[in-house]
């Protein structure tokens, strides 16, 4: 089973990458560093995410003490909403750039397809708790992020939480000059994203799934919401493999040729996700899993829902 999936640049990204939010200064530096020294290749995180400048020393400190170079490395990070208007977007991959300490991005994604007003506050929202939009265009804004591949700082540019009308529409804009490469969406057993992952891959276009475990840490996760971790079918199907539940919602992901970001600040957690390339699940298995979908969502942005390009109205 190959540990990467191909771009339409023709690059490799690792399958398996380490997620980054809500690892928190003071964790997340270490975390990077336990994450490289096990074997991973790939860190996804974002400006949004606020910790930026101590993934860039922990990725440094590996390179410093020759475990990997900076070429076998995939660095993911995203444009914050915020940034939306064209002439914002060389400055906010700038700043990315020096807080990680690189010289160039890997991959970087639009993180929403909905521009917020531009100014310090990261998450602009009215009296009624909704996000403020601006008036940009995410056309435009692509056309901003092109423009970081001709200047040499990403090698390659994605979207995220985009839903299939609007792929389909950043890919009739005239004068496209480069496709999307990825589209990094939710994705586990309880939202299994058939019709949105066929469609990406249809166009070329590679999955990322986010908070493939459920997120059992986000903010807004209230009491009687289902828990992937804790599903005894999950965890009936782990026992079957000798894994734990974690790894099947991990391996389930690189059996589709998904790729795949948990996230943990734990270095044995961080161990025991990176352990999925030693095993397979039946395609029994694999039916069954799929079988669990009930379109629930961890992120389901209640505070974009007025927004002009809320994501989430479309059917996939
Ligand atoms: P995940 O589904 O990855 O869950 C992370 C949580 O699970 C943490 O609380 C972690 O705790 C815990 N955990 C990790 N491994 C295990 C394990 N083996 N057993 C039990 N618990 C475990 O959630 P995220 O929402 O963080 O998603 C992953 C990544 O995806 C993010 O970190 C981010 O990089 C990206 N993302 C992107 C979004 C987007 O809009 N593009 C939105 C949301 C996420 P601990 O750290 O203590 O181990």
């Amino acid at each position: 089973m190959a540990t990467s999936v191909v771009l339409n640049t023709g690059a490799d990204m690792p399958i398996v990458g380490l997620g980054t939010w809500r690892a928190l200064p003071g964790q997340v530096a270490e975390a990077v560093k336990t994450a490289i020294e096990v074997g991973y290749r790939h860190i996804d995180g974002a400006y949004v995410y606020q910790n930026e400048d101590e993934v860039g020393v922990g990725i440094h400190s590996m390179i410093k003490e020759g475990v990997v170079k900076r070429e076998d490395l995939f660095i993911v990070s995203k444009l914050w909403c915020t940034f939306h208007a064209k002439s914002m977007v060389k400055a906010a991959c700038q700043k990315t750039l020096s807080d990680l300490k690189l010289d160039y991005l890997d991959l970087y994604l639009m993180h929403f397809p909905m521009g917020f007003q531009a100014g310090d506050n990261l998450f602009p929202t009215g009296d009624d708790g909704k996000v403020i939009s601006d008036n940009t265009s995410f056309l435009d804004t692509w056309e901003g992020m092109e423009e970081l591949v001709d200047a040499g700082m990403v090698k390659a540019i994605g979207i995220s939480n985009f839903n299939h009308e609007q792929i389909e529409a950043l890919l009739n804009k005239p004068s496209l000059k480069y496709k999307p490469v990825n589209n990094q969406i939710e994705s586990h057993p309880y939202l299994t994203q058939e019709k949105l992952i066929n469609y990406c891959h249809s166009k070329g276009i590679s999955v990322t799934a986010y908070s493939p475990l459920g997120s059992p840490d986000r903010p807004w996760a209230k009491p009687g919401e289902p828990s992937l971790l804790e599903d005894p079918k999950i965890k009936a199907i782990a026992d079957k493999y000798n894994k734990t539940t974690a790894q099947v919602l991990i391996r389930f992901h690189v059996q589709r040729n998904v790729v795949v970001i948990p996230k943990s600040a734990s270095p044995q957690r961080i161990k025991e996700n990176f352990q999925v390339f030693d095993f397979k699940l039946s395609e029994e298995d694999m039916k069954t899993i799929l079988s669990f979908n009930r379109n629930w969502r961890a992120c389901s942005m209640e505070w974009g829902a007025t927004h002009k390009d809320f994501p989430l109205n479309a059917e996939y």
